[in-house]
């Protein structure tokens, strides 16, 4: 029989790396804590019609991405494509907005979409997100840009670009649309399938198409913000005058309009120049009608949301400090009959002192255990032979300059909570 692999476009994230997806979390959770936001934990999967109706019915995540299927009550439920719906979902459900406003929250997990898998682009992907909900101005814009940039300084990441843009409004946005398709009509024939069939239903989107031919026909297509409303023209240079006022590197980029629906007004990416094809590592943006478009009264919203995965590859490619592997600060050496015993109750009392320690359970000889110990990058090692064991000493070995000392067990135990404690270790 074969054996069985993990599914296609998902990854084991395994030892050797899961403590630099470990950093990343606890780096966006201080960052969280810095700028108010409170986490959520929400369901893994909604109801289909959370996301159809918000994310919008003709984006690629809705046409084609989602993990859709009828559980046994005959209901029809989703996998999480992102987390935007479910946090406006969670806010709306839980009267929200009663409390003092705007509730700025935060989530991270895995979501799903059914692409085709590349390098920084999966099937099953983690991502952080964060959210304002409640405030219309455009500086709850700029604190969220502003965010995704602290995040990424604490994490050393270098060779980013912000890359800005409006995407008007329900008042304004008709127009442009009517000023696209007037301008691609002339090289139709020209265009590659699907922005043929973006042409009417979403000509926004022709504008981010990766094929050559069309990427030429856009580059002289009408900006977006000339055709701004009033109130979306002033709500795009306040973020403009905003981010630069934090001294901002920011580039304006009127064919930047993000895959999802649910934008008004303002939409960024950061790109990594570190990345590859797939080189956005934080998309976001505002969506004011997001609220209305899943049923209920209108709310104001800004976010972002930024994959793990890009995040540990730009990390990886830039030589960014990704934390420290984990390695037991002691490991317990024995030898002779019957000094297991004696090993895994030192292990417990320096365990319980905040002194990670690890041990050897397979009778291996005293030299492979010191390779082990080695190996495993301890730095110390407790000696716990037939002598001691009958003296009630233990020989404590210094790995970094080899050497050694015997004394009795508690004040070896003590010594070592001393140098080689969690506490001493984080200073
Ligand atoms: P989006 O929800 O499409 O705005 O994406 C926000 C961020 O999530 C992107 O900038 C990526 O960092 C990440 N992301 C989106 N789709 C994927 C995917 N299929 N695989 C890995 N990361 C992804």
């Amino acid at each position: 029989m074969e054996a069985i692999k993990a599914p296609r476009g998902t990854r084991d994230i395994l030892g050797g790396e899961s403590w630099k997806w470990a950093r990343v979390m606890d780096v966006a959770a201080s960052a969280a804590d810095d700028f108010g936001f409170r986490e959520v934990m929400l369901p893994i999967f909604e109801h289909t019609e959370l996301f159809s109706r918000g994310i919008g019915d003709t984006t690629d995540v809705v046409e084609k991405e989602m993990y859709t299927f009828t559980d046994r009550g005959g209901r029809s439920v989703t996998l999480r494509p992102e987390l935007t719906a479910s946090v406006m979902r969670a806010y709306r459900e839980h009267d929200m907005r009663r409390g003092p406003q705007p509730v700025k929250l935060w989530g991270r997990g895995p979501m799903f979409r059914y692409e085709r898998p590349q390098k920084g682009r999966y099937r099953q992907f983690a991502q952080i997100d964060f959210e304002t909900l409640g405030a219309p101005g455009p500086m709850a814009d700029v604190e969220i840009i502003d965010l995704s940039m602290e995040i990424y300084r604490r994490l050393g990441l270098s060779n980013l670009q912000v890359v800005l843009n409006s995407v008007g409004c329900p008042k304004c946005r008709p127009v442009y649309r009517e000023a696209l398709k007037k301008y691609f009509a002339s090289g139709f024939d020209s265009l590659c399938e699907t922005c043929k069939s973006r042409f009417d239903r979403n000509p926004l989107r022709m504008l981010d198409c990766k094929n050559d031919e069309c990427r030429k026909l856009t580059e002289n297509a009408p900006a977006v913000t000339d055709s701004l409303c009033g109130e979306c023209g002033a709500h795009f240079r306040a973020v403009t005058r905003g981010l630069e006022n934090l001294g901002a590197d920011i580039r304006l980029d009127n064919r930047l309009v993000r895959g999802l629906d649910y934008y008004t007004k303002t939409a960024y990416e950061i790109l990594s120049g570190d990345l590859g094809a797939q080189n956005a590592v934080c998309g976001g943006g505002r969506y004011d009608n997001l609220a209305e478009s899943i049923g209920g009264p209108s709310v104001p919203g800004v976010g972002f949301a930024s994959g793990i995965e890009r995040i540990v590859i730009t990390m990886e490619a830039q030589g960014a400090y990704m934390g420290r592997e984990p390695a037991p600060r002691v490991y317990v050496v024995t030898s002779g009959q019957g000094a297991e015993n004696e090993a895994l109750s030192l292990a417990h009392d320096l365990r319980s002192r905040g002194v990670s320690a690890d041990l050897d359970f397979m009778g291996r000889s005293m030299k492979s255990q010191m390779k082990i110990a080695s190996q495993a990058g301890a730095k110390f090692v407790c000696i716990l032979g037939e002598d001691e064991i009958s003296s009630g000493t233990v020989a404590v070995k210094n790995m970094s300059d080899g050497t050694q000392e015997t004394s009795p067990r508690a004040a070896a135990l003590e010594k070592l909570e001393r140098i080689a404690s969690r506490k001493e270790e984080s200073k």
